[in-house]
């Protein structure tokens, strides 16, 4: 395996580039077709980010609050995935001679739909084949009140906490009915939940999405190897409801014993800015700072005062929370369960959702039609950038949990999961790995944390398959220290989803598949480096260099007005008006 050097000559590249070419190309024979390298560049998305993004950053430096670390990393590593100019993958059919390049991603969990979007496939193909034991499974979704979501939104230890009492309310609830069903009276519960962070408006809203094992397990005593499920029917609403105030003691409770005040505010105002904008759906910066997202659609009111627009008025309500459990799914539906965990782990924005008007404004399409008719949401160009950045979660924050019996340390866990059931064993479905991309932060949290971090390692240790031939554009650190060899060689064993495995179950097309002649195709070099990136793409007539990101307009352009440093001091306050945000996300 060996990097071209700049030296090399490019006739043997031209030359392959011509037959890559014409099979790669959008007029590819579909029978033969295989992948075909996105073009990120080309989407509405990527090219309303670059224009915007020089002049929201230095807008928020000018005024004294400049934006958080991680968000400039994430929008800037947005504008790198998949654009080759800054680097790929040269991948080589020893059968056919045919030569092809694999851009490098972001792999960043903020808002970037291509990684999102495989990031949600691997997830729920892991659950339903690794995880989830083949018994009835049900959705509860539980939003949180306003000021929760606000606390929530980069407090991963409070979501934690919050969590938790949600799953002891209704662990209890399962465990009552299968007391009363079927007299038994120690039932194991488990779950796996996601905590989603947005609504289809691209609003702020925090809220969880549980997936919890229908019924309870039970062992005779000393057989744990040999566990029993006890399905339960869908719960009436009243039992619903039950979780739901149960839910509600037990949070009230935990906030009576922490004493936070807006760190937030204090830390990162413009987080704090941005984030209290989105939840209330209202204007953060510019002229019409303050005002409500315009909604588009065949009767919306803009002076509506009624409900949440999106939950129906039959899902119980409480204190400023809901609870939705309406979504079973049968045991023996796995494709169900799959399409269901794929819906809740999904990205917030697809790139088809985002559309340009004729005058230069952008709209976000609902997911579904709000009560009161709203279709679209209306935005100008320069706001898209303020609505993407509340919803690029903290670091190190998870998004996956897992509670009771699907717990990692959970002793019965092994009796339960269908891992051995899978091509590569349920050792290597589940063994933590600690050699994981990113690092979990063991102190300071809940003691489910350190667990909750070995199973999220499991997730990375399948990624790291995937990290060794979709390398993220990470640290300068971490680039250096990935030599191309170390993608030829891996260190631990092929993990059961390889990228191209996974790229097949989202886009139904192979990576490693021949577009030429169907072989496996043989990872040559990582091109890392954007000069000799820049002279191989030239030599195959390529796009060889990223587009331009459209700089910050003058101090002077911008006038006297501060659109951020005028709410510095300003703490949250929590909106009484009626919520704007979907549910259910
Ligand atoms: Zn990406
Ligand atoms: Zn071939």
């Amino acid at each position: 395996m060996r990097e071209r050097s700049p030296g090399d000559s490019c006739e043997p590249e031209r030359a392959r580039a011509k037959r890559t070419h014409s099979v790669l190309g959008p007029t590819a024979d579909s029978a033969t077709a295989g992948y075909t390298p996105r073009s990120p560049e080309q989407t509405l998305l990527y090219r309303i980010v670059g224009e915007q993004l020089e002049s929201f950053l230095s807008r928020a430096r000018d005024t004294g609050q400049p934006a958080p670390r991680f968000i400039e990393q994430e929008l800037r590593a947005y504008l790198r995935c998949g654009v080759l100019a800054h680097g790929f993958l040269r991948l080589h059919c020893d059968a056919c001679k045919l030569d092809r390049l694999v851009p490098f991603s972001c792999k960043r969990r903020g808002f970037c739909p291509s990684c999102g979007g495989r990031r949600m496939a691997e997830t729920a193909a892991h659950l339903v084949d690794c995880v989830l034991p083949e018994v009835p499974t049900r959705q509860w979704v539980l939003t949180l009140p306003y000021p929760l979501r606000y606390r929530c939104a980069y407090n991963a230890s409070l979501t934690s906490e919050l969590l938790s009492a949600f799953l002891r309310a209704l662990f209890a609830e399962l465990r009552r009915r299968a007391r009363d069903q079927w007299d038994i009276a120690r039932g194991q519960c488990g779950a796996v939940t996601f905590i989603q962070r947005f609504g289809s408006a691209l609003n702020l809203n925090v809220h969880f999405h549980t997936l919890a094992l229908d019924g309870v397990y039970t062992y005779a005593p000393d057989v744990a190897e040999n566990p029993r499920f006890l399905p339960l029917p869908p719960p009436s609403d009243d039992e619903v409801a039950r979780v739901l105030s149960g839910t509600a003691r037990r949070i009230h409770r935990l906030l009576e014993a922490r004493a936070d005040g807006d760190a937030l505010a204090q830390d990162e105002p413009l987080l704090a800015h941005l984030t209290a904008a989105s939840l209330r759906t209202r204007i953060a910066t510019g002229p019409q700072r303050g005002e409500r997202w315009r909604r588009l659609g065949d009767r919306v009111d803009p002076d509506e005062s009624g409900e949440d627009p999106e939950v129906s008025p039959r899902v119980p309500a409480y204190g400023g929370m809901s609870l939705h459990a309406a979504v079973g799914v049968p045991a023996r539906d796995r494709r169900r369960l799959e399409r269901l965990i794929q819906y809740v782990a999904r990205p917030p924005l697809a790139h088809d959702r985002l559309q340009k008007r004729p005058d230069g404004r952008l709209t976000i399409r609902l997911k579904t039609r709000w009560r009161d008719g709203t279709t679209h949401i209306l935005m100008e160009r320069s706001e898209l950038i303020e609505r993407l950045v509340p919803l690029i979660p903290p670091p190190r924050a998870h998004q996956v949990r897992y509670h009771g019996i699907l717990a990692p340390c959970a002793s019965q866990r092994d009796w339960i999961v269908p891992g051995p059931e899978t091509e590569f064993g349920a050792s290597q479905c589940h063994s933590p790995n600690s050699n994981s991309v990113e690092s979990f932060s063991a102190s300071g949290e809940v003691s489910e944390r350190g667990s909750e971090g070995e199973r999220n390692a499991d997730h990375r240790a399948d990624a790291n398959e995937v990290a060794r031939w979709d390398h993220p554009l990470g640290s300068a650190a971490e680039s250096a220290s990935r030599t191309p060899a170390s993608f030829g060689t891996p260190a631990t064993p092929p993990r059961r989803l390889r990228w191209a495995a996974l790229l097949q179950r989202v886009f139904e097309v192979d990576a490693l598949r021949c577009p030429g002649c169907g072989a496996r195709m043989r990872l040559v070099a990582a091109i890392e480096d954007p000069a000799v990136a820049r002279k191989i793409l030239e030599c195959l007539d390529l796009p060889a260099r990223a587009p331009p990101l459209k700089p910050a307009p003058s101090s002077a352009a911008l006038g006297p007005e501060t659109d951020f440093a005028d709410q510095q001091q300003q703490s949250w306050e929590f909106d009484q008006t009626p919520p704007d945000t979907d549910g259910t996300g």
